[in-house]
């Protein structure tokens, strides 16, 4: 089964160096990004820095959009599991009604309970897939339930309150029913054993030979087959049901729609308003032709300032990767921030041929990626409140190679990220000294971005396999060797003074920020995501500790980087960054080599030798530093809220953006104000 899971989303991977685009913007610091933690998860706010300096009638367009948005909550839920709505609003209901104990060791884990589900978009966990363990029993559930007036239950028809309850019950307390949400396990029947409302009385063999029928493999240009879909078995007949205007979860897509037509009329342009209309033909008919159409036209459409994703888009959440789950996000593009890519990609050839790699594996003419750098307004569907922070679409790969894709880093939520995570304990646990700690204050952020953007901008594509060589000889050794290749280019240039003068970085020793936290991390503070006794497998975390701890060890008859013992505790301390420098361009200098001559053995000697082991002692002991900061290992957004402004006659006259909103009361009025859908689907 291939996934494409860091293809076409960009996940938050590390800690403290995490890219962050919006610092020369005029966000407002005494901000308050932390809203609420509870599980294993925090919620965060962002902000919306530029909003009030757009036009009336493109914040009226990204008002419609948002609530074009907002109207395909309940698809999600559904998606995700057939009980779902079911159990929300069961557990809303009792969250808005129940006049028993509040207080109670029970009851306050049956409101966990309800904020985990309304995470997760359902009962299983948003990123491990497994189903969540009740911290309260049945009889409890059952005599809350009972003091709950009927009607305001989801029952089904005619059904009592005691059939509702052993009904839904074992869904919820039951570890052996609809155990994951999506399950990959090698060997077994990932549709029958995936608790995902994808499929419904088939098997997989079943769904393969249905779509491999479908599919002609002389069609060049093929159509994604079964992504807006549910798959059933009715009368021994196997048919998809589709989402769209009259089909399955019309109800909500009639709302979305109506949002476009209204976003259609303040469109910013021609093709702009061409790409609506053609996302309101294509949930009108169903029809998967006219959806590519319109990802067509969406690709192209790159100048105007407001931009959106709104559909059927992600396959992650089915086992074999063909129906995707409903996302939305509204956006505009950071013209500052998308400035300083453009300087980037504007000198890619300069970068080349100044790189310390051998002249043979550089590219004659390169051409750097120019990513734009946009703001988010509203994440929803399969985007909230757990996000990306880049996002790279269309999915169909001959769209992506006749007419190109978007690749976009999302600025204000790596920045809520950013700031979230200062003064959470972290540096002050794991950092060296208040040198250190100073510098990374100082130019954490901004070099953790560009970091980020050399890699992406520059990295990726700069040099060249010798003529010849097999793209794939690396093999399994391939991907980490890449992303190795990304960040030593990025890493070497860190330092050079060339960022400085382009205006990239603001003074000469800034870089050492970027240096130090990429050591730190790759040496120590990424193991924090590995369980005891596990090696590296991820390829972004074996990159690193490759690079890392091939410096280390190099640079170690010199004394350029070693881990320390101070109180009982590993530090890294850096003692010469020159030179740190010098073995990034020795280190990138090499792989090019490797990669460019498709060396396979020297790939696998240096990820095996360098990337992959994990000194056991110094593991526990950062897991054991970590544990006591006692901080939430995954994150997600509350939105902000948009509220139009009319005068006397009812026209609209501003829009206004507001923070105030506290995670539990934004869910609870989406489950009131867009939740159009019916409590069981068929
Ligand atoms: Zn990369």
């Amino acid at each position: 089964m291939k996934r494409k899971f860091f293809y076409s989303m960009i996940l938050a991977t590390s800690f403290l160096a995490m890219g962050c685009n919006s610092k020369e913007q005029a966000s407002n610091d005494n901000f308050d990004y932390t809203v609420d933690k509870f599980a294993d998860l925090q919620i965060l706010r962002y902000q919306v820095p530029g909003f009030d300096e757009l036009s009336l009638k493109q914040k009226e367009l990204i008002y419609y959009l948002s609530e074009a948005a907002l109207e395909g909550r309940d698809i999600l839920f559904d998606q995700n599991g057939k009980y779902n709505l079911r159990i929300r609003r069961m557990l809303e209901s009792i969250y808005t009604n129940y006049s028993g104990d509040r207080n109670s060791e029970e009851y306050k884990n049956l409101e966990t309970y309800l904020k985990r589900v309304w995470f997760s978009n359902g009962i299983h966990h948003h990123y491990g897939c497994d189903k969540f363990i009740p911290g309260f029993t049945p009889e409890y559930l059952k005599e809350v339930v009972l003091t709950l007036e009927p009607s305001t239950l989801p029952l089904a028809q005619e059904q009592t309150v005691d059939e509702f309850c052993e009904e839904i019950f074992p869904v919820i307390f039951n570890p052996q029913l609809m155990a994951k949400r999506v399950n990959q396990a090698d060997g077994e029947d990932v549709v029958i054993t995936s608790a995902c409302n994808y499929y419904d009385g088939v098997t997989q063999a079943e769904v393969e030979s249905f779509y491999g029928a479908m599919k002609d493999s002389n069609d060049e240009t093929p159509i994604s087959y079964g992504l807006n879909s549910r798959l059933v078995k009715e009368d021994g007949v196997i048919a998809e049901k589709v989402w769209k205007v009259g089909g399955l979860y019309s109800p909500a897509i009639e709302k979305v729609v109506y949002w476009l037509k209204k976003a259609e009329g303040v469109a910013e342009n021609s093709e702009q308003k061409a790409v609506i209309a053609k996302l309101i033909e294509y949930y009108e008919t169903g029809d998967l032709r006219t959806f590519d159409e319109y990802a067509i036209l969406w690709v192209k459409d790159t100048d105007s300032r407001i931009d959106f994703v709104n559909g059927f888009t992600e396959s992650y959440g089915d086992p074999l990767g063909m129906k995707a789950s409903w996302e939305s996000l509204v956006n505009f593009k950071d013209l500052e921030a998308t400035h300083r890519t453009e300087v980037i990609s504007n000198n890619a050839q300069w970068f080349e041929d100044n790189s310390p790699v051998d002249g043979q594996f550089k590219k004659e003419e390169v051409k750097g990626v120019s990513a734009k750098v946009i703001t988010a307004a509203i994440l929803a569907g399969d985007l909230y409140p757990a996000t990306a922070i880049g996002i790279n679409l269309p999915n169909a790969n001959w769209i992506r190679a006749e007419h190109g894709s978007k690749s976009v880093t999302i600025g204000n939520i790596t920045d809520a990220y950013n700031k979230a995570s200062h003064g959470n304990g972290f540096a002050e646990e794991f950092v060296y000294s208040d040198v250190e700690k100073g510098l990374i204050d100082k130019y954490g952020d901004i070099t953790g971005d560009l970091h980020t953007d050399l890699h992406e901008c520059l990295g990726h594509g700069s040099g060249k396999l010798l003529p010849g060589v097999d793209p794939d000889a690396l093999k399994a050794y391939g991907s980490t060797i890449e992303e190795a290749r990304a960040d030593l280019f990025g890493l070497y240039y860190m330092a050079d003074p060339k960022l400085v003068e382009l205006g990239l970085l603001p003074s000469d020793d800034a870089y050492k920020a970027e240096y130090y936290n990429f050591l730190m991390n790759g040496l120590m503070t990424q193991l924090v995501r590995i369980e005891p006794g596990n090696n590296v497998e991820e390829s972004h975390m074996r990159n690193r500790q490759l690079i890392a701890r091939w410096v280390l060890e190099k640079g170690a008859p010199n004394n350029v980087v070693e881990l320390v013992q101070k109180d009982g505790k590993t530090y890294v301390v850096v003692n010469d960054y020159q030179q740190v420098r010098q073995l990034f361009g020795e280190l990138l200098s090499n792989i090019q080599r490797i990669k460019s001559t498709g060396d396979f053995d020297a790939a696998r000697t240096l990820v095996e030798e360098y990337a992959v082991n994990v000194d056991p002692a110094l593991h526990a002991e950062i897991l054991e530093r970590y544990k006591k900061l006692n901080l939430a290992p995954y994150k997600g957004f509350v939105n902000p809220v948009y509220e139009l402004v009319t005068n006397d006659n009812g026209d609209i006259i501003d829009v206004v953006v507001s923070y105030n909103e506290g995670y539990a009361e934004q869910m609870m009025r989406y489950s009131k104000d867009y939740s159009s859908l019916p409590s069981i689907n068929n």
